[in-house]
């Protein structure tokens, strides 16, 4: 059995000694404890912890997920699996914040479906740093015009950038990294979710605000 607790402080002492290597305060990194494919009980595990921020990609399973966890006041979800225009509705219906906008038609869809909100939808744009074939996320040369679109949306609350970098070459990651806030810092963004199990530390160094942390936490994720 995963001890979700004892491996949820592991992680928080994991940004924290970050933190200080980096002479950065330790309050300075929100943590996602992305739950994907996990059931709604490591959920509970977590929140019994003290977690309220949990990640979820697919649209389907957060709509379940919801329903399930629907008596826990606090909980808050982030959409961090990639995000087509059809199900943005949906998406902006269950989740607090999601952090994979790509493209101006998803802004759009976005927008539509937060009129009315009481609070803004918490988004960030998803920024393929590396240019992988294999990743979403916008264009690094198409985030000038994205930024302006998000920027026009009133119900919309534009917190900053996320990227999934280049995975085994810790030069490469941190490389994405870098990029990653440099384009942050360029257009005035003050944060960046970057960072997960296995590169926490080297994102906290390069400034991640907000790290996404699954396996860590919950242990080794079924097949889908
Ligand atoms: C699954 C996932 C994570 C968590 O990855 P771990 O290696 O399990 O920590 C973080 N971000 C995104 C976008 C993911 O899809």
């Amino acid at each position: 059995m995963t001890n979700v607790a004892e491996n949820l402080r592991a992680v928080r002492a994991r940004i924290a000694a970050a933190c200080e290597a980096a002479g950065r305060e330790a309050d300075g990194v929100a943590l996602v404890a992305v739950s994907k494919r996990m059931p709604s009980d490591a959920i509970r595990a977590a929140y019994a912890a003290g977690q309220r921020d949990f990640g979820e990609n697919y649209v389907q399973e957060l709509v379940r997920k919801r329903d399930e966890l629907a008596d826990l006041p606090e909980v808050r979800f982030h959409l961090i699996g990639h995000l087509q225009s059809n199900k943005a509705r949906l998406a902006a219906t269950l989740a607090d914040c999601i952090q994979t906008v790509d493209s101006v038609r998803v802004v759009d869809a976005l927008g539509r479906a937060s009129e009315g909100r009481a609070r803004p939808l918490q988004i960030f744009i998803q920024v393929n740093v590396a240019g992988e074939d294999s990743k979403s996320g916008c264009a690094p040369d198409a985030l000038a015009r994205l930024v302006a679109a998000a920027r026009t949306v009133r119900h919309l609350r534009l917190r900053g950038l996320m990227t999934v970098p280049p995975a085994g070459d810790p030069s490469a990651t941190r490389a994405a990294f870098r990029a990653l806030a440099a384009l942050a810092a360029e257009h005035e963004l003050p944060e960046l979710s970057m960072g997960m199990s296995d590169d926490l530390e080297l994102a906290v160094s390069e400034g991640a605000t907000l790290v996404r942390v699954g396996t860590a936490i919950f242990g080794a994720r079924p097949t889908a």
